[in-house]
């Protein structure tokens, strides 16, 4: 193995305008942690289209190494937990953020961060699903956990054609929920139905100004918009109901009432995958084995060059991406 392996590099001046480099480094460079890994598949998530064209403040520490999740094999551990060989996943803990991330050839983090790669899946597999792909099994998990059975009605997916969205359908048209898929991109209504939507509404339909309460339309939801799309789908839940709220591909706002939660006892639960804690995450990634069929994580996902990183964050922020981008290195 070479000494040393590409990397993409997030700097800023002293005026702190920011600028993207690909390096050459070694393992000098990378920062503390106890487990080494060769990084083997990758993945662009919003966040990291975020991190690296700077639009918001999700990068900490500079110059940094992005990307907020990886999957590869372990070259060296003082981590009783991992050894050399074994096939590891990791999402958030702040790698990409404040840690050096996954735009590498080789990371080095915690062990404790780590999970096992399941052993039905490939690192490019893992990466089809990344971050994104978990986020949205931590959000049917949580709709599960506050009983929402598909016995219950439909459930919405907002922001469908995203990498949160396309999982979050594939896995609860599989679990079998009648989904409605919102998205802005009317030409991927057929990408959805593939996927297992049952009906795809325009994001028009979510996007005014939410009234206190709208008519009784889904049983739940699964949010990756935020702001006045995440409104109507609170004023739009039916008595009883909820919706996880993840992302904010809208914007960070909430501008609702609460008379979904004291009028239908409406839930709204926080999705947060960075620091969730391993026992979900293992849970986490056992569902993605069991509930995501294959056959639709190929047909969502786009395997691309280590070089096609950062064109790739500029469309992702752009609300240019279907489903999930895969970088194999
Ligand atoms: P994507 O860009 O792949 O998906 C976001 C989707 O939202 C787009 O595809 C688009 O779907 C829709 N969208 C984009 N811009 C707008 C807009 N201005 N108004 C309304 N809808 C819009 O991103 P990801 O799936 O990777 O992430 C989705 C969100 O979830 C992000 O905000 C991300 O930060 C957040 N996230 C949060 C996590 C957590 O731990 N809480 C973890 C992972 C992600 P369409 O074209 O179908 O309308």
């Amino acid at each position: 193995m070479s000494d040393t392996f590409k990397a993409l590099l997030v700097s800023r001046d002293e005026n702190k305008t920011q600028s993207v480099d690909m390096v050459e480094l070694s393992e000098d460079d990378l920062m503390e942690g106890d487990v080494t890994v060769a990084v083997e598949a990758t993945t662009v998530n919003y966040k990291d289209g975020l991190a690296i064209t700077g639009k918001a403040p999700v990068i900490r520490r500079w110059p940094l190494v992005p990307g907020i999740d990886f999957a590869g094999t372990v070259i060296a551990s003082d981590n009783a937990q991992w050894k050399v060989g074994d096939r590891v996943i990791l999402n958030g803990w702040g790698v990409g953020e404040t840690h050096h991330g996954a735009f590498a050839g080789r990371a080095r983090v915690k062990g404790e961060w780590l999970v096992p790669l399941p052993a039905a899946m490939t690192p490019v597999d893992a990466m089809a699903v990344g971050t994104a792909g978990y986020t949205a099994m931590l959000c049917v998990m949580a709709l599960e956990r506050h009983g929402i059975t598909p016995e219950r009605g439909p459930v919405v997916v907002t922001g469908a054609a995203g990498g949160v969205g396309s999982v979050a359908v594939s896995v609860l048209s599989k679990l079998g929920y009648h989904v409605i898929a919102s998205t802005g991109r009317p030409a991927e209504a057929g990408f959805l139905q593939e996927l297992g939507a049952a009906e795809v509404i325009a994001r028009e339909e979510l996007e005014a100004p939410a009234k206190p309460l709208g008519k009784e339309r889904w049983a739940g939801g699964i949010d990756a918009v935020g702001s006045n799309t995440l409104a109507n789908v609170l004023s739009m839940t039916a008595y009883g109901g909820a919706v996880a709220a993840c992302g904010l591909a809208g914007g960070m706002d909430l501008p609702g009432s609460v008379a979904p939660f004291i009028l239908r006892g409406v839930s709204l639960l926080g999705i947060d995958s960075v620091m969730a804690p391993r026992e979900i995450r293992l849970e986490a990634w056992r569902r993605i084995g069991q509930d995501l069929d294959h056959g639709k994580l190929t047909a969502l996902s786009t395997l691309m060059p280590f070089d096609a990183i950062v064109n790739a964050a500029h469309d992702i922020v752009a609300g240019k991406v279907r489903g999930r981008l895969v970088i194999e290195m």
